[in-house]
This record gives structure tokens, C-alpha cells and sequence, in this order.
């Protein structure tokens, strides 16, 4: 019965897993650096971007912060509003289209070497080597009895991986409140509900998919892995094993046999468990450790290297990167980043909208003149208070009555009441044109609106 009870929590904690807890084998090589160097990169930015500084009219905020509760994005110097939904759905855009084009041009680069996921268990991976030790000694620890230092080395492995966990789900929440308020509330436990939602939520989060789940997230929930195949075609590089060198497997030292030697350590060192002699697989995340393992065989037997590599599935018939998708590719990403660049440089921090008042469209003075009124919604995007002049544009018949113009405190809206004259005998009855300036220091905006002659 216990034996029972114990296969049926094995299963659900291998998540899923049919060939049991894969423990890879520790490899060096080109690959390996690489995404290594990824790990660092990537981790560099998240863990360290959130405590980044920006000063603004003297004032100090935080570089990047995802302001929910004013509606904010703050990026450096720039702050992006609602209204400039636009501009992150280009980048949106821009993020899915690159990581199509580099998809067609190279397989699953970006599952193995920048996906959090990929990332993450790299990171618990090396945790759990240095606790457990290499990938046999981890095999022989699983296996072996329930004993102290047993008990000792897992329950240290899950209490650093957890710590890891904590600290990247405060940082993660800490990118939509300002760290600095965020972890002096964190002792007494005097965050608000959301924040300890997400606290816990993406604690448990990167816990189970970096420490338990790893390579199954991969095979069995990531859905990019079973819709990135319609992103491939014959010319796109991806790892592979070169049957023709490769084959029939080297036992002993059969001159007449190819290149492998059937050592299995390409195998061994695969983080998703599969031998890639099979040929291409939808676990393969392409991140090259077996080429990395068969090189160094290769070069311990005297063999020329890149058995496995980087191929085309198509020979050299195929022009890489004179193909219709990447070209489609290439060109949707070059238009959505020209679009994204003119959004921005388009961008005003100041914004006006008119409203008039339906039900009155004029009103005649005792002086004879005709008046219509207006209400200019004023808009200060600047991290500073500014101070709005209204003025009218070009030309004009009409006369402002006194001078409109308003104060704004830093990312506000303020409403600015203006009236505007003209001479009954000077216009025909119905609709004129009419303009509005709203200055500030060397910033203008103009905003076209109507003057009703009765
Ligand atoms: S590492 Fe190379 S030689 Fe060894 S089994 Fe894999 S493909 Fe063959
Ligand atoms: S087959 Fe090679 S490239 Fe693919 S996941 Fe395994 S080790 Fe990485």
C-alpha cells in the first residue's frame, strides 16, 4: 500500500515526467558559455534594473515602474500613458515579430538560451549541483534510502530554492511598487492584498517550474513549442545530427563504420532527456549542449567535429536568408520598428481636447457681440507642474475674452474654461473654423474646434 502511495507522489511530482527525474551531465563548451552568458545578461537586467534610479526635476524615482494604480509606465525619462497604448502594442509587435524572424532563421534559440523558463533551471540546475553534487551522484542520492544527509542536502536544496523564488517574486512585484517601499513592508507582512497575491503566487510560481516541473514545462505546457513548427521551413537551422557522417554507429575501431561512437553522452547531458540521433523532436529546446558533449568526443577520437550541429534541413541548395518568410519577417519587424520610432517621435507630452457645451451654442452679450463657450481638457504628461497659455491660431475673426491659462501639477488633467467673441454684423449664420494654441515654454499644441454664429 505505501509502495502505492509513494509511486502516486512520485508521478505527481515528476509532473508528468515518463522516463523519471532527468539529471544532466555537467558540460563545457561554446554553447554552454553562451547561455550561460544569457543567464547573467538576462538576470542582470531583471535583478538589477528595479533598483535603478532616475532623477526628475531634482526628485528621485525609479527607473522602471509599472505604475497600475495611476496608470504609469515609467521607463527612464519617459512616461507612457493609456493613451500611448499604441506605442506598447508596437512593441509588442516588435518582441512577437523578432522572435519569429530568429525562430525561422534558427529554430528554438530563444527557448534555449532566453526563455525564463530555460533561464530558471539553469539556475536551480546549478543550485542543486552544488548541493547534491554531479548528475550521478544526484542519480545515486534519489535512489538511495532515506537517511540524514539525505534528508539534509534536500531539505537544503529546497530551502535555498525557495529563497531564490522569494527574492524573484519580490523583485517582480517590486517593478509595480517601488522596491524600496516594498521591502521594509515585507517583515511585518504590511503589503496590500495584491502584493502579497503575486508575492506568493510567483514564489510557488518559479519554485515549481524552475525546481520540480524544469524540462516538462517544455515538453508538455509551453504552447510556443507546439505552434513555432509552423515557423520553420527546410532552410531553417536547428540542431542536428548528421546521419550520413554519423552512421552506422562506431563499436570498436571498424574503420568502415561513421563517426559515433555511441557513447550516449550526447544523452546525458540533454536538459530535456532525448537523443537527438533520432532526428528533429519538439523537446529540443536547440541549446546546443550535445553539440558541445559530441565535439569533445569527436576531438578526444581524432574526428573532425560538428557530428552535431547547426544544420539546414535542406543542403546548401538553399539561400539562408534569401527566403520568403524570413524576408516577410524581416520586412514586418523593419515596418512595425519605423512605426514605433515615428509614434515616438510624435510623441507630445502635452495633450488638448475640446469640449463644448451642446445645449448652448452661443449666447448673445449686451453689447451686441455673439459668444461661444469652451472647455479645453488639458492634459500635462512631464513629471513637473507647467504653466498653459491659450492663444488662438493664425488669422482669426474671433477675439479670446480674457487671457486663458492654467497651472497643471505633474501627470494631471485640469479643465480650462475659454470664451470666444465675435461681431454679430462680422460672420454668416452657421459653422466657422477655428483654432486654438495651448503653449508652454517652447511647446505647443494646436487643436481645431467651431465658433456657432446664430
Ligand atoms: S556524443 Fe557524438 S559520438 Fe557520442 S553518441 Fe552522441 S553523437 Fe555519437
Ligand atoms: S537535443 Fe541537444 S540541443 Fe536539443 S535540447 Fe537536447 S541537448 Fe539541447
Amino acid at each position: 500500500m505505501s509502495q502505492v502511495v509513494s509511486k502516486v507522489r512520485t508521478a505527481k511530482l515528476e509532473l508528468y515526467r515518463k522516463q523519471g527525474k532527468i539529471h544532466a551531465k555537467a558540460v563545457d563548451g561554446r554553447f554552454n558559455r553562451l547561455r550561460w552568458l544569457m543567464v547573467w545578461l538576462t538576470q542582470g537586467i531583471f535583478y538589477g534594473l528595479c533598483w535603478l534610479p532616475w532623477e526628475v526635476s531634482g526628485q528621485l524615482r525609479q527607473a522602471v515602474l509599472f505604475d497600475i494604480a495611476h496608470e504609469k509606465l515609467y521607463l527612464f525619462g519617459l512616461v507612457l500613458w493609456p493613451q500611448d497604448a499604441l506605442l506598447l502594442a508596437l512593441v509588442l509587435l516588435i518582441a512577437a515579430t523578432g522572435l519569429f524572424l530568429v525562430t525561422a532563421l534558427a529554430g528554438r534559440l530563444f527557448c534555449g538560451f532566453a526563455c525564463p523558463q530555460t533561464v530558471y533551471t539553469s539556475i536551480f540546475t546549478w543550485i542543486e549541483s552544488r548541493i547534491e553534487g554531479d548528475h550521478l551522484a544526484r542519480l545515486q542520492l534519489d535512489k538511495g534510502p532515506w537517511t540524514a544527509q539525505k534528508l539534509l542536502r534536500k531539505g537544503s536544496k529546497h530551502l535555498i530554492w525557495l529563497a531564490v523564488a522569494g527574492w524573484t517574486a519580490i523583485t517582480f512585484v517590486g517593478y509595480f511598487t517601488p522596491i524600496r517601499e516594498l521591502l521594509p513592508s515585507l517583515p511585518g507582512w504590511k503589503v496590500g492584498p495584491w502584493e502579497g497575491f503575486w508575492l506568493i503566487f510567483y514564489a510557488a510560481f518559479t519554485y515549481v517550474q524552475a525546481g520540480l516541473a524544469r524540462e516538462a514545462v517544455c515538453q508538455h505546457m509551453c504552447p510556443y513549442s507546439r505552434f513555432q513548427g509552423v515557423m520553420f521551413d527546410p532552410a531553417t537551422r536547428s540542431v542536428s545530427y548528421d546521419q550520413e557522417r554519423g552512421e552506422p554507429r562506431r563499436a570498436g575501431s571498424n574503420d568502415k563504420s561513421g563517426d559515433c561512437i555511441d557513447c550516449g553522452i550526447c544523452v546525458q547531458v540533454c536538459p530535456t532527456g532525448i537523443d537527438i540521433r533520432d532526428g528533429l523532436q519538439y523537446e529540443c529546446i536547440n541549446c546546443g549542449l550535445c553539440i558541445d558533449a559530441c565535439d569533445q568526443v569527436m576531438a578526444r577520437t581524432g574526428r573532425p567535429t560538428g557530428l552535431i550541429r547547426f544544420a539546414t534541413e535542406a543542403k546548401a541548395t538553399v539561400v539562408w536568408l534569401r527566403r520568403p518568410r524570413v524576408l516577410s519577417y524581416a520586412l514586418l519587424l523593419l515596418v512595425f520598428v519605423t512605426l514605433g520610432a515615428w509614434v515616438l517621435s510624435q510623441r507630445s507630452p502635452l495633450r488638448v481636447d475640446i469640449l463644448r457645451d451642446r445645449n448652448v451654442l452661443f449666447r448673445e452679450t449686451a453689447d451686441g457681440r455673439i459668444e461661444n463657450a469652451y472647455q479645453l481638457q488639458v492634459m500635462n504628461l512631464t513629471e513637473t507642474a507647467q504653466y498653459y497659455e491659450v492663444q488662438l491660431d493664425g488669422d482669426s475673426p474671433f477675439e479670446l475674452v480674457g487671457r486663458p491659462a492654467i497651472t497643471v501639477a505633474a501627470g494631471s488633467l485640469a479643465p480650462l474654461p475659454v470664451t470666444l467673441s465675435a461681431d454679430a454684423a462680422a460672420l454668416p449664420r452657421g459653422s466657422h473654423p477655428v483654432a486654438f494654441r495651448v503653449l508652454s515654454g517652447d511647446r505647443r499644441i494646436r487643436e481645431a474646434s467651431t465658433f456657432q454664429m446664430p
